[in-house]
């Protein structure tokens, strides 16, 4: 299903040009159009999926192979000295546009990004009742 109202859906599909790096049946590779360091990329189903809880298996294996294809490649051709892959799924963990995407960031060893979180303390008590809430 493609939703006519969603950009990325015009983005995936090439009805709203975009810098495409890649596409098949299933995908487009864009570049971000505010990346977060040099050669940050998104990979969209050209399907629209809401979010991971919307998004079948077969089609998340195959994105996440693109995913490895393309760090691969960035960090041939951009001599990048690392790779996030960053997928976001709701408002409150970031998400602001509401098709399923994989982002795919370069990182370079001075490039100012503080992508990463900031580390908690954990309690062994509230651990131990998430391993029984969550285990599976
Ligand atoms: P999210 O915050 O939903 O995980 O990521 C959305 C990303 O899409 C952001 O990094 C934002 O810069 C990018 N983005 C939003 N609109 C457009 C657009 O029209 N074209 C491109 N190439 N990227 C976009
Ligand atoms: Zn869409």
């Amino acid at each position: 299903m493609v939703d006519k109202d969603c950009i990325f859906c015009k983005l995936a599909g090439g009805e709203i040009p975009a810098s495409s790096l890649y596409e098949d049946e299933k995908f487009r590779i864009i570049l971000d159009a505010n990346p977060a360091t040099k050669g940050h990329a998104l990979i969209l189903p050209k399907q629209h999926y809401k979010n991971i809880f919307e998004i079948d298996e077969e089609t998340l294996r195959d994105l996440i192979v693109l995913g490895k294809k393309l760090a691969g490649i960035m960090k041939e051709r951009l001599g990048c000295d690392g790779v996030n892959l960053i997928q976001n799924n709701g408002e409150a963990a970031g998400q602001t546009v509401p098709h399923f995407h994989l982002h795919v960031i370069p990182r370079y060893a001075d490039d100012g990004q503080d992508i990463l979180w900031k580390p908690g303390i954990s309690d062994p008590a509230v651990q131990e009742e998430l391993v029984k809430k969550l285990s599976f």
